[in-house]
């Protein structure tokens, strides 16, 4: 990254960890199809074989119930399907309930009729409403899949999923957690959170973008059918020859954000509280959203009464800050976010969303250079609103 810019856009993607870089140079170097059986062939097999251990031991899963995919949206559209197949017998949900927060690889990207799509309520803070959940499991018909993330990737806020699938498993559903934006920041443990199947994205962790993973349970879980179809790579669950590059850098990103969670988690928390504390300076009225809940300790999200996010984006992106307006939307382009709007935030602060999301590679100095340019673009627009 240009030296002049300051990144705190990490929900969005993180940079690459050296970790990850070095492998998958390491990696170029080398030819071997995973699937051939000469030396070349069974090198790239063992590769891929020891990142989805790690991929696998950072979420406490079984490495043969890990699927490899072009990223957390392949799997999320994988696992999301009527038909499953739970401890080696058939499944079928007869709906898929979501909350209304979920990234929009879940809320478009499941395979499920519309009809038998139903969104849950949040709070104000955007946590899963948990007795409308269990009025709509009593409510029937059963059983159903519920798809909820870990942490929501706008406001950081972290869903009661053990709790939630805790009601869905005593209706006989299933569950799948969407831990793109937990893994490798917080504890995220398949089991702890009682996910049927967990979904992790390597972009998110410091490894590159188009490589993600579909966790089961275990082996005995899993989707009823491939969907992609060919070769029966990933046994059977995802044909293609594998994303070695990929692959063998979402293992090292994964390592390395294993080993690191630990001292990264306070470390990240002690940053977000001196931005939060650095931003409520500039402007007393910054609302930060879902401040009183638990939040993953890299995400801030808050308006300013009067200040468009686009607008915010843009200035801020000139003075050399890379910030965004909740979810990367691929059109580039400032939309209200669908989960301020479950959370019943009115239309100013609606607009006026800016996400700021540190992590791996940021530092105090960045914060702090960051609210300096903040601090500047925030008089000027503010400046400019009163003129
Ligand atoms: N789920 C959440 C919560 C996300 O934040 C994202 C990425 O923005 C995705 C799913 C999709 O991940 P990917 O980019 O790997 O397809």
């Amino acid at each position: 990254m240009a030296a002049d810019r300051l990144y705190l856009d990490h929900n969005a993607t993180a940079p690459l960890r050296p970790e990850a870089a070095a492998a998958m140079r390491a990696a170029l170097e080398r030819v071997g199809n995973p699937s051939s059986v000469h030396a070349e062939g069974r090198a790239a097999r063992a590769a891929v074989e020891a990142a989805r251990e790690a991929v696998a031991a950072l979420v406490g899963a079984r490495p043969a119930a890990v699927t490899f995919t072009s990223g957390a949206t392949e799997a999320l559209n994988l696992a999301l399907t009527p038909d499953l197949v739970l401890d080696d017998r058939p499944f079928h949900a007869a709906r898929l309930l979501a909350s209304a927060v979920e990234h929009l690889a879940v809320l478009d990207g499941h395979r499920f009729p519309s009809a038998a799509a139903e969104r849950l309520p949040v709070d104000g803070d955007g946590r899963l409403d948990i007795a409308a959940l269990e009025a709509t499991l009593a409510a029937g018909p059963g059983p159903v899949l519920l798809a909820l993330q870990s942490a929501n990737n706008e406001t950081g806020v972290i869903q009661p999923a053990a709790e939630a699938a805790a009601r869905v498993h005593a209706a006989g559903g299933a569950v799948v957690v969407d831990a793109v934006q937990s893994a490798g920041r917080v504890p995220t443990d398949l089991a702890a959170l009682g996910a049927d199947f967990l979904v992790v994205s390597g972009h998110k962790l410091g490894a590159p973008a188009g490589v993600g993973a579909l966790i089961r349970r275990s082996e005995g879980v899993r989707p009823a059918g491939a969907m992609i179809r060919g070769g029966g790579q990933e046994r059977g669950g995802r044909s293609g020859t594998e994303n070695l590059l990929g692959i063998v850098g979402f293992g090292a990103a994964a390592a390395a954000a294993r080993a690191a969670l630990a001292e990264e988690e306070p470390r990240l928390r002690t940053l977000r509280s001196r931005l939060e504390e650095g931003l409520r300076t500039v402007d007393p009225a910054t609302v930060i959203f879902s401040a009183g809940a638990d939040r993953l300790p890299n995400t801030t999200a808050f308006a300013v009464p009067g200040i468009k996010a686009e607008t915010a984006l843009i200035a801020l992106d000139l003075d050399g800050l890379a910030v965004s307006s909740g979810s990367a939307c691929s059109s580039g382009k400032v939309k209200a976010s669908h989960v301020l709007d479950a959370m019943a935030i009115g239309p100013d602060l609606l607009h006026g969303m800016i996400r700021m999301s540190v992590g791996w590679s940021s530092t105090l100095a960045e914060v702090e250079q960051a609210l300096a340019i903040w601090a500047r673009v925030h008089a000027r627009l503010k400046e400019r609103a009163a003129a």
